[in-house]
Formats: C-alpha cells, structure tokens, sequence
C-alpha cells in the first residue's frame, strides 16, 4: 500500500520482532508502519472489546492480535516493545516487561526513526495543543510543516500518509509530546525543543513532582536549540541558560520578546501585537505566543508576519473560549482546563466579576490556590466527585455553591448571573466522573447556555 524505501529500514534492526502493547489510534499505525517496514508485528490489547475499526486492516496484513491480557507468549515474541502512552509505566505489564529486559519504545520515536525531516518537540503541563496548533500556523508561512503526536494524529501515521521515509518537501514536523510519550523516548531528536511550563498534573502516574519534571525535561536531549518558559519558577530555577539552552518571558529583561503596556513587543525590531487585537486571549496564551515568536525568530521570521499570523490566531474549542456574549454577560469555555494551573492561568487573565464553574474528577486534593484571586471571584459553583474537597479548599474564602449534577450547576451559574458578569467553565478536573472526556463537557456547557437563551 505504502511504498517504503529499503534505505530506511537500515535504520532499525529489521530481524526485530515488534510488539505493540495497547491498540488504540497510535498502537494501530505504529503496527502498520513497522508492518510496511517488513517487521514482523504482534498486537497485545488488555481490552476484550473487538475493535472494528482497526481488525479489517489488520486482518488483512495478517498481523497477529491477541485481546484480553497480555500473554507470556506475546512477551516471548517480541524484542522490541511499542507502547501505548496510555498504559503506565508503573502497571503489572510494565513491570513484567521490565524484568525480561525487553526494550521499550514510545510510537512517536519509533515514527521518528523513519521520518528525514526535522521535528519541532513541544511539550509542558499545559498550554501544547494551543502553541503547536499556532506555530503551525504562522511557520506555513514560510516552511511546509506537518503537525502530529499528542494533538491526536499519530506520527507513524504521519511518516506513511506524507512519506517523510523519503526526501519530501516538508521542512519541520512540529510534534507534541505528553510526559507519557516523553517516559518511553531515549533518541528522539530534535531542531528546536519547547518547555511551556510545569506544574502538578498526573502525580498519580509518577513516584513524585521531580520524577514528572525528569521526563518533561527529556523534551530537551539531543535538541539543538531548546527554549524554556523563565515566568516558571520551577523551570527558572532548575535549568540554567546556555547556547542552547534560551529562555524566554513576558518580562522586558529576560527574553527578545516581551509584554509591556497590553503590547508583546520585540527588542529585534519596532513591530509589536496589540492585546485587543488578538482573538485569542489571556496571559496564558501571551506567554505562549511570545515562545512562538521565540522559535520562529530562529527560524528567520520577520516580526511583521510572525505578529500578523499571531493575532490571526483564532484559538481552540474548548480553551478560554469566549463563545457567547448576552445581556452584558460573557461566557467562557474553558472545558479543557484539568488542572489547578489551567484555572489559575484563567483568572489571571480577567480583572473581576468571575462565576466560576470548577470540578470534575479531582487530579489534585487541595484548590487553595484558587484563593489568590478571591477578589475576582463573585461566586463558584462546583460539581461532581471534586465539588466536597473544593469546598474544603476554598470555601472559607470563596462565595460557594455544591452540586453533583454537571447541568445543575450549570443552569445555576447562568440564573445567577448578571450584566457584567464572566461565567467562566474552568474545571480543574479531568472530566470523567458525567462525561467521556473534556470535549463532551464543554459541548453540554454550551449547549445548556444555548438553550437558556434561545
Ligand atoms: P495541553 O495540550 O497541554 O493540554 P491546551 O492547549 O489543550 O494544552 O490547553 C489546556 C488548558 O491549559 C486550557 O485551559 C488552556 O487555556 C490552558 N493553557 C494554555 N496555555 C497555558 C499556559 N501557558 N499556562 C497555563 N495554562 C495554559
């Protein structure tokens, strides 16, 4: 189906028998890129469940699946392993493997390892769908740039689709990487690296903080020029600046790029990006434009265009998505937000006059940094398996409401408020406990305000 080059395959021992561990969309095309390869493949998925969507391909290709645990025998198979991001590194199959000494490998380095051109790697808590989706956009400008990893297109992929195996005309694949992808990556290179921020999230899956900054901070090994958020006080103070190593800011004195009087201005020329003509807002989002011009000043960019594209950025569903305006009230869609970190960027980009909807299931057991912007806050409304520990965290100092249902608290919050008033969807929780993910909160949010007002 995809003609690959044998050149390529040199790349990696073809004698290897490659096994896929978790056949989700990125097990799946690691499996059909090392089958194309010409290595043998064998799946394992824990999941009983036979997925439609993949089984007739795979079928086809006669790759082997096994469904409902993972065997000794598929151990006994394979020398290399693929693993899913999905799967943790401190689960029973993990250990097993582990201990037979079989390596492991993430799908985008596997990917990686057939692709001739350059990769951007972008990773950090939060803020890496936004920047990688716009810094796609303003490098179009100049380069031919592919997209893909954890923004929900696998890179194997990417590499078949658009034959990156064989000289092509793409200049850079600009990959995002969650610290899962990062845990499984040991030669993944990169032209530029990218470190947005680091801050509590998935504790659950790591021994402790330094251990998930470790594997965030792998983003940077065999990078040629890696910049880092200096705002982060973790990252500032952890990494010190080198050639390759390039801080960058909102502040005038630590970077080229900075914000001053509601501009991002450059210290390299005289253009400069009004706030107020930004679609996308927030301070958040400022830091994260100023890392973009960062990379694609290096890149050669001129100011004019980098800030043109920029402002032209129209931002992301379901990230402080100011969708609605009615009666004086603005409402915000900020259903991605699944850490304490994501609610505090939010309100630290609005003034006053905040009803803030927070909850979900809980990442993180204490919300008290919630209280730094108490004086915005009219109200919160908080909902589902986090809305007790919120109240325990906050409620003290803090107007609060608690309910279990998602709809509730929603049709509430919109009762409640008034002209002038910002009702902002900024859980800080992962969405599972009422919906399948962040996606479907956010479309209900919307729907619920839709319908309030029809
Ligand atoms: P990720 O892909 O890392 O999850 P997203 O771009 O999807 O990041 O945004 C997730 C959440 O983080 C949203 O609520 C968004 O508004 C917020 N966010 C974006 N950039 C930043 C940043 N630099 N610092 C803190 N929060 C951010």
């Amino acid at each position: 189906m995809y003609q690959l080059i044998l050149e390529n395959k040199s790349r990696m021992d073809l004698d290897k028998k490659i096994g896929i561990l978790g056949l989700g969309e990125s097990g799946y095309w690691a499996s059909i890129l090392a089958h194309e390869l010409g290595y043998n493949v064998y799946i394992s998925e824990q999941k009983n469940e036979v997925r439609n969507k993949y089984n007739n391909e795979l079928k086809k290709r006669n790759i082997f699946v096994e469904y409902g645990e993972h065997s000794e025998n598929f151990l006994k198979s394979v020398d290399l392993i693929i693993k899913s991001p999905g799967i943790p590194k401190n689960s029973t199959i993990m250990k097993r493997i582990s201990d037979k000494k079989i390596d492991v490998m993430s799908e985008i380095e596997f990917a990686s390892k057939f692709s001739k051109v350059r990769n951007i790697c972008i990773t950090g808590t939060n803020g890496k769908t936004t920047t990688v989706s716009c810094l796609f956009e303003v490098l179009k400008n100049k380069f031919q740039v592919l997209k893909s990893g954890n923004i929900g297109i696998p890179f194997s992929k990417i590499v078949l689709e658009k034959k990156l195996y064989d000289e092509s005309d793409y200049d850079f694949s600009i990959l995002e990487l969650s610290s899962f992808q990062l845990e499984d990556c040991s030669s993944l290179s990169s032209e530029i690296s990218l470190l947005l921020n680091i801050s509590n999230d998935h504790l659950d899956c790591y021994q402790n903080f330094e251990d998930y900054l470790e594997t965030k901070l792998k983003v940077f090994n065999n990078s040629k020029i890696c910049f880092y958020n200096f705002d982060n006080a973790i990252l500032s103070k952890r990494i010190k600046e080198s050639e390759n190593l390039k801080p960058y800011s909102i502040n005038k004195k630590n970077g080229p790029y900075y914000f001053e009087e509601n501009f991002i201005r450059s210290e390299v020329s005289h253009f400069s990006l009004s706030y107020d003509d930004m679609h996308l807002k927030g301070l958040h989002n400022v830091s994260n434009f100023i890392a973009i011009a960062s990379i694609c000043n290096h890149l050669g960019l001129e100011d004019d265009l980098i800030f043109k594209s920029i402002k032209n950025f129209k931002g992301l569903e379901h990230r402080f998505e100011f969708f609605k305006i009615i009666n004086g009230i603005s409402f915000i869609n900020d259903s991605k937000s699944t850490n304490i970190d994501s609610v505090v960027a939010a309100l630290s980009s609005l003034d006053k006059n905040v009803i803030l909807i927070l909850g979900g299931s809980p990442k993180e057991k204490d919300f008290s940094k919630i209280c730094e912007h108490s004086h915005k806050i009219d109200k919160v409304f908080a909902y589902g398996d986090a809305a007790q520990i919120i109240n325990e965290s906050i409620g003290k100092k803090i107007n609060i409401e608690i309910k279990k249902d998602f709809v509730q608290v929603v049709e509430n919050s919109i009762k409640s408020a008034k002209n002038g008033q910002i009702v902002l969807l900024s859980p800080g929780c992962s969405s599972y406990d009422q919906f399948n993910n962040y996606i479907e909160r956010g479309n209900s949010f919307k729907n619920i305000v839709e319908r309030y007002y029809a």
